[in-house]
């Protein structure tokens, strides 16, 4: 096993690691321990270039120092990739024991400043082979589980707060909301809402998760491309990031945006852009932090149901805060989330 270590301004480590024989390549990123171990995830993407690669993981290892700030986890943010490659060692679960114990190594060489768990691409099962080799690690088999119908929890939650703000009520009975992608958020946040009488239009690329939603809420359905001009009060993207771009924003005819999906803006000017057209957009890591504040305050922390479930459900209080800030400085509801967030921060290194 190989390590290398690289420096990156306003990053605390930044480790690139190899190991032949394991078929390994992968970097773990340190973004700021100032609240606590960095926690995020390990991804297993494959990427055009190693630049790409560590482009990824940096913003995600940033990404996550903001969302455990402003959920007030007393976890710093960090993030790590494995490379995947034309000759992606998963075909045998031999090959992916291998694998992830070599990530495990690089892991554990941080001495506990980085905490990992599953993430795009990898399982409870790949975490299990991780802990062979550090007990850095979260996110396994039989502890706090799947992190989806928490996050959906939190979405909904902040979903309430977007109405109360924008409508004076966090009432969503009668309120049509679009869902783009039925997947793990997505069909967990469509339950949610049927529960309180909302109106479900959804939409995904795959039919079995769209029948899915139709059988269990009867959800009225839409073309993929559909949704961006559907009928309805609120759009919830629960799919891949870039969602709110120059392309869909014009399209829009919602009044609120709330989501689970990452990086939902495609650039932060898109942020802007909503705002100008007079919607309130929920920022996404604010509102989508139930799964994280699951695992660390079950796995973590040693909290039980209650106490964890109150700590997602306060997302509505947060994205409260978000929007009186926004208001009164003037400033975009994006901004506003970064803010509190640097606030946290900053008290936290004085
Ligand atoms: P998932 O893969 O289970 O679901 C995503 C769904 O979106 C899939 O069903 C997919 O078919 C669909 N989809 C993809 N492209 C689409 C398109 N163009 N139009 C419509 N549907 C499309 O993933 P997930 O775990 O539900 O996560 C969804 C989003 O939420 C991701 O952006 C993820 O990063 C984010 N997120 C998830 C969690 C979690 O707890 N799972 C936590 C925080 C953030």
């Amino acid at each position: 096993m190989k390590f290398r270590e690289i420096r990156v301004p306003g990053y605390e480590r930044v480790v690139i690691g190899s190991d032949e024989a394991a078929g390994y390549r992968g970097i773990v990123v340190v973004h700021s321990t100032a609240l606590g171990p960095a926690i995020g995830g390990t991804r297993y993407w494959s990427y055009k270039t190693e630049d790409d690669a560590m482009t990824d993981v940096l913003r995600l290892a940033r990404g996550m120092t903001y969302k455990n700030a402003l959920a007030g986890l007393p976890f710093g943010g960090g993030k790590s990739i494995i490379i995947r490659d034309g000759q992606a060692r998963d075909d045998q679960p031999k090959d992916r024991e291998e694998l992830f114990r070599a990530h495990g190594r690089m892991v554990n060489s941080l001495a506990g400043k980085y905490i990992t768990a599953e993430d795009v691409g990898t399982s409870p099962v790949d975490m299990e082979y991780v802990l062979k080799e550090t007990t850095y690690v979260g996110g396994l088999q039989g502890r706090s589980g799947d992190p989806s119908p928490h996050t959906a929890r939190g979405v909904f939650r902040a979903m309430q707060a977007t109405a109360k703000y924008k409508w004076g009520s966090d009432d969503l009975a009668g309120k049509t909301v679009a869902i783009q992608g039925c997947g793990h958020v997505g069909y967990f946040l469509a339950g949610e809402l049927a529960r309180v009488g909302a109106r479900l239009m959804v939409t995904d690329v795959d039919a079995a998760k769209v029948k899915r939603a139709v059988d269990d809420y009867g959800a009225s359905t839409v073309e993929p491309e559909e949704i961006y001009s559907a009928a309805a009060d609120i759009l919830a993207p629960c799919a891949l990031g870039g969602a709110l771009n120059d392309r869909t924003i014009p399209l829009l005819k919602v009044a609120l945006v709330v989501g689970g999906a990452n990086n939902q803006l495609l650039e932060p000017r898109h942020g802007d852009l909503l705002e100008q057209r007079g919607m309130v957009y929920a920022p996404d890591y604010a509102a989508n932090a139930g799964g994280v504040i699951n695992g660390c305050c079950r796995e973590m922390l040693g909290w039980d149901v209650d106490k964890t479930l109150a700590k997602t459900d306060a997302i509505y209080d947060t994205l409260l805060k978000i929007f009186a800030l926004a208001k009164q400085e003037k400033i975009p509801t994006y901004q506003a989330a970064d803010r509190l967030a640097e606030e946290r921060l900053q008290a936290a290194r004085v």
